[in-house]
């Protein structure tokens, strides 16, 4: 029985290195990786051993014997990455580890102590390779009161099993050495300068924060808005609870069809009954339940080959919702068929030709993915009533009537304050996450190498960080921070009173499951006073407790 990957992979490698017979690729260290759209178990050298499902932060790895109908068809999809061969493979040797950050010298000034802006899985995925080392310090600096980023804020709620990576990043959380200071800004409450005074190095793992804009006439109407905002708006994020989103035309069209389209636009075509098991924000569930929509159209500038969104994630969308084609882009996908000769884009390419036809009456709200459309403009006075597209390559223009049009071409990442950046890559410059010209500073996640990727990339990618870090700090270039390190405490409390600690997240977490009783994971907090509220609850440490960690400080 071997172990088959599934939907929800991750990518961030750790069942690579739980397996023993190195049957799991791309590996880490192998070239394809960075740009895989998930890992896949080799059944003929699988052994059937399970570790990997321990290892896997998100439930994505089952045993065959396991998969419901829905999922039998991974088991081809991860056969399909190797080559045909006869026979059980013998063993192969266990990889030698990636990247392991070098043994970090003791210092007489105290022990390596680094502070992380920023607590997405990029942040968390660096504390954890810091804190694989004994002494070292890491303090997490988090604007909101709530931790994990992306994972809380932008994974969409029907997406669930891939939120269950929080339960790793809560094991961090607990290492000793690891303290969170959330609800705290960086640039605001404590400056770079501050930072770097009480650390030996200050790693900003600050993701993409805003969305790549579509410079097209018409962009600003009402109804025209971004993908990104909408999916924080039905996350919760305290700063898009006030998105005004009307849903009464009932054509939504999305511009660009990578994983984040394909989110916004199952969640806008799922019966709002399925959606009320989840997380989704209560104000986004009350507007969904009103919602008139019946077609989103999710147009791609570019042919069906060149799709952007992932396989496992069409494969996802496919099994649960109604996906359509024209007649146009099914001879588009044929097309395709006949010159494509990469096997997993071939998968693609055969999941896309099953789909239904466009011409049949709408019975459900569909999803349809469309091709070779390039925006032209956005049609209307005050609102918008439709969207202009060229056929890509042509003069020939189409129209679509719709009451919203949404892009969805990429987050972008944004300056940060005494901080050098590219504009046209929107990332910090910087050399294997050193940044460049500017000692001590580091980088890990979407700010260093662009908004590419899935949760676990980061894994790698942060090691990558820490270990240039470290070596760094072994060949003597980060000094040690002028400030006492219980100064640090004292300088953010005083800035920001309502700092919630790790203890503070717990409650709120607590109070979240709590207010989503039997039916839904939880029912989230939307408002910052409520979150802060809610840490208030946290008990605080006893006299007793607070002396001892004064004493570690
Ligand atoms: P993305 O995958 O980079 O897709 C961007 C889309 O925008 C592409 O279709 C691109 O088309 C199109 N585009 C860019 N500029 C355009 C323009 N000027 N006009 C028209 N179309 C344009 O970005 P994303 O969907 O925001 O996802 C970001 C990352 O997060 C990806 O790595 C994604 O896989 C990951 N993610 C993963 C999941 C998951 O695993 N479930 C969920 C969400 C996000 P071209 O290809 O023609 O440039």
């Amino acid at each position: 029985m071997p172990h088959v990957i599934t939907q929800s992979c991750c990518s961030d490698g750790s069942c690579v290195y739980a397996c023993p017979v190195n049957c799991i690729h791309p590996s880490p260290d192998e070239p394809g990786f960075a740009t895989a759209e998930m890992l896949y178990i080799d059944p003929v050298a699988c052994v059937d051993c399970g570790a990997c499902v321990s290892a896997c932060p998100v439930g994505a790895i089952l045993p065959d014997s396991k998969l419901d109908e829905s999922q039998q068809v991974f088991v081809e999809l991860n056969a399909a990455f190797y080559p045909k061969r006869e026979g059980k493979l013998p063993p192969t040797s266990k990889l030698a580890p990636v990247a392991d950050a070098p043994a970090v010298h003791r210092r007489a000034g105290g022990p390596l102590t680094v502070a992380v802006v920023g607590s997405g899985p990029a942040a968390m995925y660096a504390a954890d390779e810091l804190l694989t080392q004994q002494g070292v310090r890491v303090n997490v600096f988090e604007k909101l009161p709530t931790p994990y980023g992306l994972v809380r804020a932008g994974v969409a709620p029907d997406h669930q099993t891939t939120k269950r990576v929080t339960a790793l990043f809560d094991r961090i959380a607990g290492l000793r050495g690891f303290t969170f200071y959330l609800n705290v800004e960086v640039g605001r409450h404590v400056t770079l300068a501050e930072l770097a005074e009480h650390h030996h190095a200050v790693l900003y793992a600050v993701g993409a924060p805003t969305d790549r804009r579509l410079d097209v006439d018409g962009m600003g109407l009402t109804g025209t808005g971004t993908a990104t905002e909408m999916v924080a708006w039905f996350n919760g994020h305290p700063e898009f609870t006030d998105l005004p989103v009307d849903l009464s035309a009932e054509r939504v069209v999305l511009v660009g069809n990578g994983n984040v389209a394909l989110d916004v636009a199952r969640i806008l075509t799922t019966d709002p009954d399925v959606l009320a098991r989840t997380d989704v924000s209560d104000h986004a569930l009350a507007t969904l339940r009103t919602s008139r929509v019946q077609e989103v159209v999710v147009a791609a500038r570019r042919g069906p080959s060149a799709s952007a969104f992932t396989l496992p994630e069409l494969i996802g969308l496919t099994n649960t919702h109604e996906v359509v084609l024209s007649a146009d882009d099914h001879a588009l996908v044929q097309q395709d068929l006949t010159t494509e000769s990469n096997p997993l884009t071939r998968n693609k390419l055969e999941v896309l030709a099953k789909l239904g036809d466009a011409s049949a009456p709408i019975g459900r709200p569909r999803i349809r993915l469309a091709y070779r459309m390039t925006p032209l403009r956005v049609l209307g006075d005050d609102h918008v009533e439709g969207f202009e597209f060229t056929v890509t390559g042509t003069d020939e223009v189409r129209e679509l009537a719709t009451g919203m049009v949404l892009t969805s071409i990429g987050y972008r990442g944004k300056p940060i304050r005494d901080l050098p950046f590219d504009d046209a890559a929107a990332i910090v410059p910087n050399d294997g996450g050193r940044v460049a010209e500017t000692p001590g500073v580091y980088v890990a996640g979407w700010i260093k190498r662009g908004p590419t990727g899935f949760i676990g990339t980061n894994k790698s990618c942060a090691a990558e960080t820490v270990h240039n870090l470290v070596a760094d700090y072994n060949a003597g270039l980060l000094p040690d921070p002028s400030e006492r390190p219980s100064a640090l405490d004292r300088l953010v409390r005083a800035r920001q009173p309502a700092v919630v600690d790790a203890a503070g997240w717990k409650a709120i977490d607590a109070a979240e499951i709590a207010r989503g009783g039997a039916d839904r994971p939880r029912d989230k907090f939307t408002a910052i006073p409520d979150m802060i509220a809610a840490a208030a609850t946290a008990p605080t440490p006893s006299l007793g407790q607070r002396l001892l960690s004064g004493l570690r400080l």
